[in-house]
C-alpha cells in the first residue's frame, strides 16, 4: 500500500478505490449506484497529492467488495484506477479498471432521436467501445459517436 493510500484510515473489510481522478469521487459513488441511506459505509478523500496524476481521489467503501465489473464501468470517467480489496485490515486482492469492448447499461446515447430513447421498445444501453485512451463511445443503434463531455451527464 503506496504512503498516498495510508491517508486513509484503515478498514476492517471492504474495498478501497485509489487513483480516481481528482474531483469525481462523486461521480465513481454515483456510477456503482453507492448513495444515500442503504448505503454501506463510505469515506471519500479528495484532492490527494499523487506523483503520477498531480491530484486523485480515494474512496473507501466497507463491508462491500467490489467486482470487477463494476470495477470496468469506471472505465468512463477513472480508467487508471485501481481498488484493493481488504480483508481482516490487509489486503487480499488488488484490481485495476479493464477497457472491455461493449458497455451495457452505463450510459444512455446522447443522441435523442435514437431507438434508445423510444419508450415503446426498450433496449438495453450498448456503446462499443472504440478507442480506449482516450475513451471513444459508439452507440450500438444508431452508429453515432458520442461526446464523452455528455456521455458524463447521460450516466445510467
Ligand atoms: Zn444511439
Amino acid at each position: 500500500m503506496s504512503d498516498e493510500m495510508r491517508r486513509v484510515t484503515a478498514i476492517c473489510n471492504g474495498s478501497v478505490i485509489d487513483h480516481i481522478p481528482a474531483g469525481t469521487a462523486l461521480k465513481v459513488l454515483r456510477m456503482l449506484r453507492i448513495s444515500g441511506k442503504r448505503s454501506n459505509p463510505v469515506s471519500l478523500v479528495m484532492n490527494v497529492p499523487s506523483s503520477k496524476y498531480g491530484a486523485k481521489d480515494i474512496i473507501k467503501v466497507e463491508d462491500r467488495e467490489l467486482t470487477q465489473d463494476e470495477l470496468d464501468r469506471l472505465s468512463i470517467i477513472a480508467p487508471h484506477a485501481s481498488v484493493a480489496i481488504i480483508r481482516n485490515y490487509s489486503v487480499a486482492e488488488k484490481r485495476s479498471v479493464e477497457a472491455q469492448e461493449e458497455m451495457i447499461n452505463v450510459t444512455r446515447c446522447t443522441f435523442s432521436n435514437c431507438i434508445t430513447h423510444a419508450d415503446r421498445e426498450p433496449q438495453p444501453h450498448r456503446m462499443v467501445v472504440i478507442s480506449v485512451e482516450p475513451l471513444q463511445l459508439r452507440c450500438h443503434y444508431c452508429g453515432r459517436t458520442q461526446d464523452m463531455d455528455s456521455t458524463i451527464d447521460n450516466l445510467l
